[in-house]
């Protein structure tokens, strides 16, 4: 039995376990686990904790798929379509680059049910709060440690954590690492950000003609959401729910602040675009030190190969560029990589 880790419930760990579940014929002990408490990474959709059906997306907000996606990754686009997982956006979102021939997507039940849709068809073992600390090879086998419990041992290992995270790894992985990939991960490069999820009371009306809205001329608040209304879900059994990214510069500027205080200097700021929203009944502040992929890894075909047999591969926007497709490419390209050793 092929026992298979993958270390990661983003977009690309869901999807590299569902293309695996696909791929190897025989059998397969697939596991996969997530530092985090819920599937999604930085497709999470947060809840809120006095109604569940209350959601918010926290990180990414929309699909958008270029005419060269859209031929190129058409099988994915055609699954989550026929599965309801995605429909075509059609609240307007103010401010949005448009160019031709892109289309955009939500996920009506939140973005981050396209990970949950690939964990699911992937059949794996997924744990939560299993945060991984140190990758060892004993006996051409890889023993892989986590925070709590003993280490297990794998066959095969794929990582898909930012690129940061990667190189806080401990254990025989540091030596394996060449000096020339370590300088292609140390390069990768991230922007950072916060964002507020507000979730409000049932029959609480948010009056403006967006869903979504980029703002321009202020230094703390640059994209809001009216979730619920971007997913074109309203329901007389949860209230509306509101998500504001920060500008960049203001995420670097306070990423060590405490997140009270960040969340409060937010909440004024929106109170200067919005005024007069009433006080939400629960929040959720995240944030986000690796947002989206500035300079992805050089010379890197959308993975990089830490060790080929026995395989322990790295995958993520950080190979890529971040978005949908970038994480679809690069769990390709993980598949690829693998293709002789499953
Ligand atoms: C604010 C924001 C807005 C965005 N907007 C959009 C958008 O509108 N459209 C779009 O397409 N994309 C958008 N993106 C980018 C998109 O979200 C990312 O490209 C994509 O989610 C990256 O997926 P991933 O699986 O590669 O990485 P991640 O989603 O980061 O997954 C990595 C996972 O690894 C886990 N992990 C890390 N270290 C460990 C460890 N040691 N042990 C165990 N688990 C670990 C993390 O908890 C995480 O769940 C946005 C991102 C952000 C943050």
């Amino acid at each position: 039995m092929l026992r298979v880790l993958v270390v990661g419930a983003g977009l690309t760990g869901s999807l590299c376990a569902a293309l695996l579940r696909r791929t190897v014929a025989g059998p397969l002990h697939l596991a996969l686990w997530d530092k985090a408490g819920d599937a999604g990474g930085r497709m999470i959709t947060a809840n809120s904790p006095q109604n569940p059906r209350c959601t918010a997306d926290l990180g990414a907000q929309y699909i958008t798929c270029t005419p060269h996606y859209a031929e190129k990754h058409r099988e994915f686009y055609e699954e989550l379509l026929a599965h309801g997982v995605l429909v075509p956006l059609t609240s307007p979102i103010e401010g949005m680059m448009v160019k031709e021939g892109d289309c955009n997507f939500v996920a009506p039940q939140g973005i981050s049910s396209i990970i949950k849709h690939y964990l699911k068809e992937s059949g794996a073992e997924v744990f939560f709060k299993q945060r991984v600390t140190q990758i060892n090879l004993r006996n051409n086998v890889w023993e892989v440690s986590k925070e709590t419990g003993s280490p297990e041992q794998f066959d095969l290992v794929i990582l898909t954590m930012p690129a940061p995270q990667i190189l806080e790894l401990q254990g025989d992985i540091v030596n394996l690492i060449t000096e020339c990939q370590r300088q292609q991960l140390a390069s990768v490069s991230y922007s950072s950000r916060y964002a507020l999820g507000l979730f409000y009371e049932v029959g609480m009306k948010i009056d403006v003609p967006w869903a979504g809205r980029y703002i321009t001329s202020n230094p703390c608040v640059r994209f809001i959401s009216i979730d619920n209304q971007k997913r074109s879900i309203e329901s007389s059994e949860f209230g509306p729910s509101l998500v504001i990214h920060t500008t960049v510069p203001f995420g670097v500027t306070h990423m060590e602040h405490r997140e009270e205080d960040v969340q409060q200097i937010i909440s004024q700021q929106l109170e200067t675009i919005l005024p007069g929203l009433p006080q939400p009944v629960a929040t959720k502040c995240q944030k986000w030190r690796y947002s989206q992929v500035i300079n992805s890894a050089a010379n890197c075909p959308g993975q990089m190969t830490l060790h080929l047999n026995p395989s322990l591969v790295c995958g993520g926007d950080g190979f890529t560029h971040s978005n949908f497709d970038g994480c679809v490419a690069s769990a390709l390209s993980v598949l690829e990589a693998l293709k002789n050793h499953i």
